[in-house]
């Protein structure tokens, strides 16, 4: 069954603005199954806290590794790695946990406007990671601030100012799927930082609007109130990539499907690897009119506008979909699945 949340995030534990238990009332008032907190180098919230269903909401702790540059998502870890070690050194320390690990923001620009440097990963080469964080809202966001006029307006109208996941870390997301799965997923990087005094202050995303942004819709198997399970459950999802990520602000993408259609066998899903011979066509399903495209290796090999398209399997390689929505005459990124693997 298919459930959505919110990864990333930073609490008063690190440099957030709000305490855990705002935060998880947002989640909560956003409808959301399922929030990863992560706050910088710590995971103070799981032992002072606890994690747990709240308001419907199951409410995990994870952390973010956070040297200069390198940051690194943790999830399901007791304890967080030292940062001091070198990234391989944390990323393994992680592992040895059972813990995911997903490279954040790795390309990062920084915020040219304010003399924000850039946070990106270059600790390369670097192996054993689950997955990255392909669409991260707040570099997305900052990364792309012109001058103090387009800050305004970027404020103003936040949905208009992202321009969907780097490049670069698509064609990394691409490249490293040719040999391993490796999975992608969108985080919020929410801290609600305060720009400014009153009566001229500004909050760079609210918790409560974040939660409305780019949110992971997650297949797992079942999804009951035990907060062991779920957690279980949850993060096996997410080691295997059985997800989407989208923009639920500009629509909700749940019901979204892409499948690799077997004669004979079930359905290859998101996150699956399967012999080549056994698929002969890709299907994408949108739960609402939007323009379709599947990649084979980082190119579109069949596009279409509305909410089905059928592209047929041509050999091995890294299928996945992007759609895009038209707003105000402008076409928008919005959901993005994880790769089906043909070998
Ligand atoms: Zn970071
Ligand atoms: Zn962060």
């Amino acid at each position: 069954m298919e459930i959505v949340g919110a990864v990333h995030g930073h609490s008063t534990f690190s440099d957030g603005r709000g305490t855990v238990q705002q935060i998880r009332d947002a989640a909560a008032d956003a409808g959301l199954n399922f929030l990863i907190l992560t706050d910088h180098d710590t995971l103070g919230p799981l032992a002072e806290v606890g994690e747990g269903f709240h308001r419907g909401t199951l409410m995990l702790f994870g952390c973010e590794v956070s040297p200069p540059t390198n940051h690194l998502l943790v999830f399901g870890a007791e304890t967080c790695p030292d940062r001091s070690q070198a990234p391989q050194a944390y990323l393994d320390d992680a592992r040895s946990q059972g813990a995911l690990t997903f490279l954040a923001h790795p390309h990062d620009r920084g915020v040219p406007l304010a003399r924000i440097p850039s946070y990106r990963w270059d600790a390369w080469p670097i192996e054993g990671y689950t997955g990255l964080e392909i669409w991260n809202h707040l570099s997305d966001w900052s990364g792309h601030l012109q001058g103090i006029g387009s800050a305004l307006r970027a404020l103003r109208r936040p949905l208009l100012a992202l321009h969907g996941p780097d490049d670069e870390t698509l064609r990394l997301w691409d490249d490293v799927g040719q040999r391993r799965r490796v999975v992608g997923i969108a985080g919020l990087d929410v801290h609600d930082v305060r720009i400014g005094r009153p009566p001229f202050a500004a909050h760079i995303f609210h918790y409560a609007y974040a939660m409305r942004t780019l949110l992971c819709y997650v297949d797992v198997p079942q999804w009951n109130d035990d907060p062991q399970a779920a957690k279980a459950d949850l993060l096996g999802a997410f080691a295997e990539g059985h997800l989407h990520f989208a923009n639920r602000e500009l629509g909700d993408a749940r019901g979204l499907a892409f499948l690799g259609l077997r004669p004979g066998a079930s359905p290859l899903s998101m996150g699956d690897e399967g012999p080549a011979g056994d698929v002969r066509e890709f299907r994408l399903t949108s739960p609402q009119p939007a323009d379709l495209r599947v990649l084979k290796d980082g190119r579109t090999i069949g596009s279409t506008s509305g909410r089905e398209l059928l592209v047929p399997a041509s050999g091995p390689g890294v299928y996945r979909a992007e759609l895009r929505l038209r707003r105000g005459g402008r076409s928008l990124p919005w959901a993005f699945t994880n790769p089906i693997y043909l070998r």
